[in-house]
């Protein structure tokens, strides 16, 4: 059985609230808070590396051991002017150099860091760029992906992680095909304005704490501006709007801050020859440019697409493992199960169970958006998306109750003969309504000359499910 991503939704952490940057009654720098936040700091380190393997699978990393050292020179003088009150030993600041010539720079939780060669080869000085990186590294020590994600309602954006939410976003998904541009800055850095503007004055304060002229980020957005005319697109502005006020609002900040005008790195040799390098390479693609060029699947990324399917499969082990996601899912599957993930949903399937066309035997697990809040509808609705990407499959018993991680919900059974196998495949389908009105749905795939043998996985891995929404 396939299903293909449903989902288009994957604009995740993105959303406005309550004035979060306080300007201090008296004179001095502006104080800020730290936005509220229900995961613990080590949930950031762990999201952080998931996004980061991904982006760099999907993201070409330029390989220049000279670039390296001196982004990371420059990353770690930013890191060690962090106020002590957001400093967070357990976050690992690494930066590296993305080989592409859009303007643009982003930052996972936990500490990884992408700087564009584009971005690099466009600022005008070392401040400059340091500004950007300053910014960036501010939306990590206040933690902003992790509390974006504590606001956000819908687990469509939680099932999996972040670094979930990227796979498939990044190249070739949808919204890369769509925007012409590359998902994971249009979800990593779509921030709330008051997540930017705190950003913004927390950047500044770091800049100023390490030596350099906070008025230099200010700068940025003007250089970033004047670049835009151009045929590269500003791709950081894009997530950072309001340039024009922003450059003031630093500005102002900068008046509150103490820098040494005499002191303050404007430029350096190393930042000269770093430029000069990148010239010397050849020219970089924009990341338009690589999304066009990557293979494609039908209707986004197929995560069991690695997979090779084989005549024979191991039975589903006794002993099972916990898989869980976003605080919100909790489930138990055999151990032998491994687990491919997209941005909508998870499989669960042994070696040689899946590949390019689904899986044969195994689970899978989900939530898609739902026209209606009434489950019947929002069942019957997904059944026949799935009737539509499975030919082969007919429904063949009426939508049953059933108890789906103790709420109500329904189950029903598809069966055909699958081109994969060549045998009759059974799919039993459980659907459930979340609070916020998605469906969650799980399906339960063998082939009918098999099934007897994973009847009681199955019947684990239902009763196991616990939703936390
Ligand atoms: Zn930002």
């Amino acid at each position: 059985m396939k299903i293909y991503s449903l989902s288009k939704n994957i604009t995740a952490f993105l959303l406005a609230w309550t004035m979060l940057v306080l300007p201090s009654a008296a004179i001095g720098q502006t104080r800020i808070s730290l936005p509220k936040n229900k995961y613990k700091v080590q949930d950031d380190v762990k999201l952080g590396q998931q996004a980061s393997a991904e982006v760099e699978r999907q993201m070409p990393i330029l390989n220049d051991s000279e670039a390296t050292r001196y982004i990371q020179q420059v990353g770690d003088r930013l890191v060690d002017a962090i106020p002590a009150q957001f400093s967070q030993p357990a976050f690992n600041y690494r930066f590296k150099v993305v080989n592409a010539s859009d303007i643009n720079a982003f930052a996972l939780p936990g500490g990884p860091m992408y700087v564009n060669r584009g971005m690099i080869e466009a600022a005008r000085t070392e401040g400059e760029m340091a500004g950007v990186m300053a910014h960036e590294i501010a939306h990590i020590a206040l933690r902003h992906g992790t509390s974006q994600a504590t606001k956000q309602s819908n687990p469509l954006n939680q099932i999996g992680t972040i670094g979930l939410i990227l796979g498939g976003a990044i190249l070739g998904g949808q919204t890369g095909a769509q925007a012409g541009m590359i998902g994971a800055q249009a979800i990593m850095t779509k921030y709330s304005r008051d997540y930017e503007n705190q950003a913004d004055i927390l950047g500044a304060q770091i800049m100023a704490g390490a030596g350099y002229d906070p008025r230099d980020l200010a700068n940025m957005f003007r250089t970033i501006e004047r670049q835009s005319g151009g045929s590269r697109a500003p791709e950081w502005l894009s997530s950072h709007p309001n340039p024009a006020n922003r450059y003031e609002t630093i500005n102002r900040e900068a008046q509150l801050l103490r820098i040494s005008p005499n002191n303050a790195v404007q430029d350096t040799r190393a930042f000269q020859n770093i430029q000069n390098r990148l010239s010397r390479m050849p020219r970089a693609q924009t990341m338009a440019e690589m999304s066009q060029n990557a293979p494609r699947q039908d209707g986004g990324q197929n995560p069991a697409a690695n997979g090779r399917y084989e005549n024979s499969v191991q039975y589903p082990s006794a002993r099972t493992r916990n898989y869980s996601s976003g605080n919100w899912i909790s489930i138990n599957v055999p151990e032998n199960w491994q687990t491919l993930e997209d941005q909508s949903q998870v499989w669960f399937a042994p070696q040689g169970a899946y590949g390019n066309n689904g899986i044969t035997h195994g689970a899978l697990i989900g939530v898609s958006q739902s026209n209606s809040n009434n489950l019947a509808q929002a069942s019957e609705e997904y059944v026949n998306q799935l009737l539509q990407s499975n030919s082969y499959l007919r429904q063949q018993s009426n939508f049953t109750r059933a108890n789906i991680g103790g709420r109500q919900g329904y189950s029903t059974v598809l069966g055909g003969r699958s081109n994969i196998t060549g045998r009759n495949e059974i799919v039993t389908i459980y659907t459930a309504l979340l609070r916020n009105g998605t469906l969650f749905h799980a399906a339960m795939v063998a082939p009918e000359n098999e099934y007897s043998r994973y009847q009681s996985a199955f019947r684990n891995v239902l009763g196991s499910i616990r939703l936390n929404d």
